[in-house]
């Protein structure tokens, strides 16, 4: 950058205002989004080691007519960032409920352990939460223990006490809770204890590298036993060659989501993965 000088620094400015002008822009599609229905919501399946369909992770998409797809490493961010989240985060709730109802009604296979959704950390501060997400049950009708809320490791180091306490009201619903992107934050194992935790979901870093990086290996073998110490379930994420699920399979850790076995899919290919209770 030094040596194009001038234009060096004219191609930065140029740069620059045009991240402004796409975040404004960004913004701005967003606020009507939901209005002009332009979300929904695809799922990805995880499995055990049989391959049968444990659970199904919903991911949000965003399709707007100008902007084409916008991923939601993208725009949540954004969204969190303009207080967006919590009607986006509630409609991805409400949306992915009742779908899990009308599998419900289906008849699931006895493999299936249900839907899990994304909860944003703001989200889930809202003093309300608890009760908003009693009243999508309610509406909705979905049985709770087929809902698994995934928050992220960040949320259990800040705030333990009021964390604690909203997340074992839920539990009494039967709501289970997974840690997403497991091993990436900072948080003290001591703190784990703390909360009414069902999974761990190991990062996907982590499973890149399971058989080129020795530490990965050794980090997937720590977060494996000492899960089964305390109880609770691993969900390896990003699984994406057969290799890798061996690996998984040899340290014991016998739940997957990833490319190897399924893309998230839409409703309608879930609902046949269910029926058939396979991933083809
Ligand atoms: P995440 O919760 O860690 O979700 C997993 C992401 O990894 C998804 O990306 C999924 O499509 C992708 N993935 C799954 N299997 C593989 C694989 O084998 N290889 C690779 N390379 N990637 C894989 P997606 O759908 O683009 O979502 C990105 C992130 O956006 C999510 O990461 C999550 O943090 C956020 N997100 C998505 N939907 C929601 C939502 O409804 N609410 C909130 N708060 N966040 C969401
Ligand atoms: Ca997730
Ligand atoms: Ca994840
Ligand atoms: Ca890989």
């Amino acid at each position: 950058a030094k040596k194009k000088g001038r234009n060096g620094f004219r191609f930065y400015r140029q740069e620059m205002l045009q991240q402004i002008t796409d975040l404004a822009i960004l913004e701005k599609a967003l606020h009507g989004a939901i209005h002009n229905e332009e979300f929904y919501l695809v799922y990805q399946p995880q499995v055990n080691k049989l391959g049968e369909l444990i659970g199904y992770e919903a991911l949000l998409r965003w399709y707007h007519p100008e902007l084409g797809f916008v991923s939601p490493a993208r725009f949540i961010p954004v969204a969190e960032e303009i207080g967006l989240i919590y009607e986006i985060g509630r409609w991805v709730l409400e949306n992915a409920c009742r779908q899990l109802k009308v599998w419900q009604d289906m008849g699931l296979p006895s493999s299936f352990e249900g839907v899990a959704v994304n909860i944003s950390p703001y989200q889930f501060a809202q003093e309300d939460f608890v009760s908003t997400v009693v009243a999508v049950i309610e509406t909705t009708q979905v049985d709770p223990s087929l809902l698994d809320l995934e928050i992220t490791e960040g949320m259990l180091v800040e705030n333990i006490a009021s964390v604690a306490e909203k997340m074992w009201r839920l539990k009494e619903y039967g709501i289970r809770f997974s840690v997403d992107d497991f091993g990436t934050g900072y948080s003290s194992l001591r703190y784990l204890q703390h909360f009414p935790l069902n999974q761990l979901k190991i990062d996907q870093t982590f499973i890149r590298d399971l058989s080129t990086d020795p530490n990965s290996h050794v980090i997937v073998n720590t977060i494996v036993s000492m899960a089964e110490h305390m109880n609770l379930s691993v969900l390896a994420e990003g699984v994406e060659s057969l290799v890798e699920k061996q690996i998984l399979e040899r340290i014991d850790c016998t739940r997957y989501q990833g490319y190897y076995f399924s893309k998230p899919v839409k409703v309608d290919l879930a609902t046949l993965y269910l029926k058939d209770n396979e991933v083809f």
